[in-house]
């Protein structure tokens, strides 16, 4: 089970169970599950936002070598790795 709370608000939970033969994989679908179950709807425009595309929320990816990622769908060079956007 995932709880979240946003700003010391609770926000409910979802069943989750994580793969540790895969934890990339289980990275990737944990963020997903957060994006498009609380964060695009409590932030507006949504999270994380592109940081080159203002306008442009990313998403959770696994990228070469098995990086996990937040990916632009504007421009691939802008991934950045998943804890790695100091917002
Ligand atoms: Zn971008």
């Amino acid at each position: 089970m995932c709880d979240l709370s946003l700003d010391g608000v609770a926000q409910g939970g979802c069943s989750f169970d994580w793969d540790v033969a895969d934890p990339e994989a289980s990275l990737v679908d944990l963020a997903d599950r957060l994006c498009e179950g609380w964060l695009h709807e409590e932030v507006w425009g949504g999270w994380p936002m592109c940081p080159n595309h203002p306008t442009r929320p990313m998403w959770a990816d696994v990228g070469e070598g098995g990086r996990t990622i937040w990916a632009c769908e504007a421009d691939p060079a802008d991934a950045i790795e998943i804890g790695q956007l100091g917002v």
